[in-house]
């Protein structure tokens, strides 16, 4: 199935989603229901054949950012239920006309999502309670439960189906005191909402790193979602888990460039001799970004690598191909194969997420099927 590409394509391997599914399985206990993340469309990939694969293997639910990010699931026919981690109330309607549950995060929340709830005639409308236990980022305090119980006393248009935090450092050995808190702080607050409530919820506050480093952690379900793409935040780990994804593109044109001449805007690079260069259908704008260039980071051509020279370009970058036996329309990989995503990130002083759901929707993605 793997050709030769002609064009800058995104390749995303659904065997090695597969594959990381199943690891990650294999790591949580049998009743631990798994919640895959497709946010951001997929880490970067394409959400819908993602979502469509893992409803296929069985996955449990599946989480997005935002409600636009569910409803194209739901569009795409993803049945499964569909968290929304961070709903704005401007939403509400869709999130309900649509089946997706909000995350519940604030009074607001809570007070405006039971609004709407009640006007469109819900009854035990299935919500997330979002518990802040240290990442300060969304979440109830443990001091504002009594004023959460108050309004779910009041109403019957919402039903608290689970309650959820996030970790703030799973994946840092060094924080892992603070990681133990946060854990002990969720199942105290966990354990004073299920006194209160009528029905046992699910919890879940697992992230990827959390299943590995946390097993003892994982409750009633665990949301994974850079797992599932490929990457555990650790070496150890990544043997273990297969990247989907392989940033591909070709050498457009090759030129001969003469000691003293200069490269690219800004006359950034200045070759020191005779040299040989390639430019690259790709740039800043398919998130491959400036801060990559000036040899800070580069690609790789028939095995050989061949570092970014000078500043990186809208829509094109340069590369120093010097000795490298390589031709005009070759394949070249930014990321992916010899190059894992991880160590491209951190040459341009950034990490795997960030870089993979960076590259921009112009790339072009292209599915390999199992
Ligand atoms: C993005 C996100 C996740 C997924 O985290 P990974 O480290 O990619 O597994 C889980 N939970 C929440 C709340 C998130 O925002």
């Amino acid at each position: 199935m793997i050709q030769k590409t002609r064009e800058t394509v995104l390749e995303i391997d659904l065997g090695a989603l597969a594959h990381n599914y199943r690891i990650l399985r294999s790591k949580i206990g049998k009743d631990v229901k798994m919640m895959a993340v497709v946010k951001a469309f997929g880490y970067g990939s394409d959400a819908n054949e993602i979502a469509k694969k893992l409803s296929e293997l069985g996955v449990d639910y599946f989480a997005v950012a935002y409600t636009s990010e569910g409803i194209a699931l739901r569009e795409a026919g993803i049945e499964k239920p569909i968290l929304v981690l961070h709903p704005q109330s401007v939403n509400f309607e869709s999130i309900i006309e649509n089946c997706l549950e909000p995350s519940v995060y604030s009074e607001f929340v809570l007070r405006e999502f039971i609004k709407t709830a009640e006007k469109l005639g819900q009854k035990e409308y299935p919500i997330h309670l979002k518990l802040n236990t240290g990442l300060h980022r969304l979440g109830f305090d443990e001091n504002e439960l009594d004023l959460v119980f108050d309004y779910l006393s009041k109403t019957n248009a919402v039903k608290v189906k689970a309650v959820f935090s996030h970790l703030a450092a799973s994946e840092d050995w060094k924080e892992r005191e603070f990681t133990l808190q946060q854990i002990n702080k969720f199942r105290k607050m966990a354990f004073k909402i299920i006194e209160f409530l009528p029905s046992r919820p699910l919890l879940h506050l697992c992230n990827t790193s959390g299943i590995f480093n946390y097993p003892e952690a994982s409750f009633d379900m665990v949301r994974s979602g850079i797992g599932l793409y490929g990457f555990g935040n650790d070496p150890e780990i990544d043997k273990d888990l297969k990247p989907i994804g392989t940033l591909k593109t070709i050498i457009s044109q090759i030129h001969e460039v003469e000691k003293g001449e200069s490269i690219g805007y800004n006359r950034a690079f200045k070759a020191s001799g005779k040299m040989k260069t390639a430019t690259l259908p790709i740039g800043h704008a398919d998130g491959i970004n400036r801060q990559y260039g000036n040899e800070k980071a580069g690609v790789f051509i028939n095995g050989n690598y061949a570092p970014i020279i000078g500043n990186v370009c809208m829509d094109m970058l340069m590369i120093d191909i010097t000795g490298i036996d390589c031709k005009e329309g070759d394949e070249v990989i930014l990321f992916g194969g010899p190059q894992p995503a991880p160590e491209f990130a951190e040459k341009g002083k950034t990490i795997s997420y960030e870089l993979i759901t960076g590259i921009s929707q112009r790339v072009k993605r292209r599915i390999i099927l199992e």
